[in-house]
């Protein structure tokens, strides 16, 4: 028997619409944020803003780690053949974060660099490091050789902990950057003067204990590095406040999105209380992969299964093996398992949930959802890398009822949109996406004036264009900035049109985004030559290889004599561009 075969809940068929919600927006919140109640708030000052935050988050991300010593046995990484348990997982942790201290010298507030895939040993450094108060910086894996060295420059990193691959990628930078390193599994030689993870680390006492260190929620934990829209990226300043809080803002709306559907309190929170095992699609590098998942697995006991790097068939061979309860990732992957030909070939009988974000979903994702896996619970949540992940989230009931929205924010978040002149706009109209909470950033690295731009009064201009409906759900209408998301990642365009500046044939260059079914968007460009200069097509894409990552380079490119249309005030008009090009 095939999932399809067990679909007995018709409820929600689009020729018989769903219920009313058994409960209003504000109901649900009064009830689960009521006093004694796990998602009970508080308010407090954070840096000169006024924030509710939730009361029983962990502090930390060291106490974070400190309760996880005490999901024992259980298993928390798996990687291929390798299993990790919380205890032993602690106990590493606790073991680098000493030869952090005094082999390294790590001193609190120092960076530590991340490159590598999604390895067991990244979530180790990234305990290790911000448990003795050092800010983790997680490069992303993709990038070239110059783009990890900015990253690396930028963040004043001491030290990196780099994969056999990046270790490679880096070897001629890494001497001039004096930078120590660490690899983690490495292919062949080392790079001069690094050591290797294994005899870093050395011997792993069972009974390992962090070395003392004093951690506040407010402090520094993480810089994650996001594109900008003015060429380089910028780094995102994170707290640990922003990262433990993930964990209960991901339940409270999925429990919210259960108990609007009918559940009681204790049947939505019992739902969620069995063991969660964790597919996780997308890199640790970004902040659904880190902030979100990671989080939320090492808070609530779960396991986490880590690719190698995203497979739609070897994702289902894992939720047959692992008996996975639910699929993290962004919407394209969601596609891609659903549309697999071999999808009834495998028992994903375990499966509870599927949820994504970090790109636009086609509405029509949710009813797929519903069709192919029934009785599952389909979730999507909206985020920014400078709201830490999780911002709105619509799971279930709600997410089936308005498939076209990303859902109510957090209890601990607020959220309005308004017009260029920073007036709020009523209910329904369209403008830009304004967030407040604890889960904000507190700025980017050393970019006083993209902070002073983007963080006003504590509200954080998303640059999205969104509305809200008659009860506060978010509908994100279309993006205000400049980018093109490729299955989740976004490729901003002035990043790659700076690139292709760079090679003297270019006198002109646009990005704009092809439509794709599966990733979404893929990157397309329009590029004026220079007079008398020859460019092809593939003399483009080789040079800006070295560049940039593969997933930036511009898979499809149209020259055009002349100039490129603009506006009165000089910005290319792309909407034109696309209209002309793709129809
Ligand atoms: P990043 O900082 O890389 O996580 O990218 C954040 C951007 O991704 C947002 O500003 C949105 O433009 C987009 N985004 C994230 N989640 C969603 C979602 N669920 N639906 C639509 N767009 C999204």
């Amino acid at each position: 028997m095939t999932d399809r075969d067990t679909d007995t809940d018709t409820d929600t068929d689009t020729a018989n619409p769903l219920p009313t919600p058994a409960l209003t927006v504000a109901e649900v919140r009064e009830r689960l944020t009521a006093p004694g109640q796990i998602f009970e708030m508080d308010e407090v000052d954070v840096r000169g803003v006024r924030v509710r935050t939730w009361k029983h988050a962990p502090g930390s991300i060291r106490d974070m780690l400190e309760i996880s010593k005490f999901h024992g046995d259980k298993d928390f990484l798996i990687y291929e053949d390798e299993r990790v348990t919380f205890e032993r997982h602690y106990a590493i942790a606790a073991t680098l974060a000493h030869r952090l201290v005094e082999d390294f010298g790590v001193a609190k507030g120092d960076r530590i660099a991340l490159a590598m895939r999604n390895f067991p040993e990244w979530p180790a450094v990234f305990f290790a490091a911000t448990a003795i108060g050092a800010v983790v910086v997680p490069l992303n894996a993709w990038w070239t050789a110059q783009e990890l060295e900015f990253g690396l420059t930028d963040s004043g990193a001491r030290l990196v902990f780099a994969d056999g691959e990046r270790a490679d990628r880096l070897r001629e930078v890494l001497p001039r950057l004096g930078i120590a390193t660490v690899v983690v599994r490495p292919e062949g030689e080392l790079p001069e003067g690094a050591r290797t993870f294994t005899e870093v680390l050395g011997d792993v006492a069972t009974d390992a204990a962090l070395p003392p260190a004093e951690v506040h929620a407010d402090d520094d934990a993480t810089i994650f590095y996001t594109s900008g829209t003015t060429g380089k990226p910028k780094g995102a300043l994170g707290t640990h406040r922003n990262f433990c809080g993930n964990p209960l803002g991901l339940a409270y709306l999925t429990l919210s999105g259960a108990m609007r559907g009918g559940a009681s309190m204790e049947q939505a929170a019992g739902a969620i209380g069995e063991r969660r095992v964790t597919l996780l699609g997308v890199p640790l590098f970004h902040a659904t992969g880190c902030h979100a998942v990671l989080s939320t697995t090492v808070f609530s006991a779960g396991g986490l299964v880590l690719m190698y790097k995203w497979d739609a068939q070897r994702a289902l061979e894992l939720i047959q093996r692992e008996r996975i309860t639910l699929v993290s990732g962004v919407p394209t992957m969601a596609l891609q398992l659903l549309s697999h030909p071999d999808f009834d070939s495998y028992d994903l009988s375990s499966l509870t949930a599927v949820s994504y974000g970090g790109a636009p979903a086609p509405p029509m994702l949710a009813e797929r959802i519903k069709e192919v896996l029934p009785n599952r619970t389909p979730s999507n949540g909206y985020g920014l890398t400078e709201t830490s992940a999780t911002t709105t989230y619509n799971s279930g009931y709600d997410y089936v009822r308005k498939p076209e929205s990303v859902g109510p924010p957090m209890a601990v978040s607020d959220v309005k949109v308004v017009d260029p002149a920073g007036t709020e706009l009523p209910m329904g109209e369209v403008g830009e996406l304004l967030i407040k909470g604890p889960n904000v950033i507190m700025g980017y690295w050393n970019r006083p004036d993209a902070t002073a731009n983007t963080f006003v009064d504590g509200w954080l201009h998303t640059g999205d264009l969104a509305k809200l409906d008659d009860e506060g759900f978010v509908h994100i209408v279309d993006r205000a900035k400049d980018m093109v998301i490729r299955g989740g990642e976004n490729v901003y365009c002035a990043e790659v049109e700076g690139a292709m500046y760079e090679h003297p044939a270019v006198a002109d260059c646009a990005v704009i985004g092809i439509p794709h079914d599966v990733l979404g968007e893929e990157v397309g460009a329009v590029v004026c030559r220079a007079p008398g200069a020859s460019l092809t097509e593939d003399e483009l894409r080789d040079f800006l290889k070295t560049h940039l990552a593969p997933f930036k380079i511009p898979v499809r490119v149209w020259f055009r004599e002349g100039e490129l249309p603009r506006n009165p005030g000089g910005k290319i008009l792309k909407t034109r561009l696309r209209d002309e090009l793709l129809g």
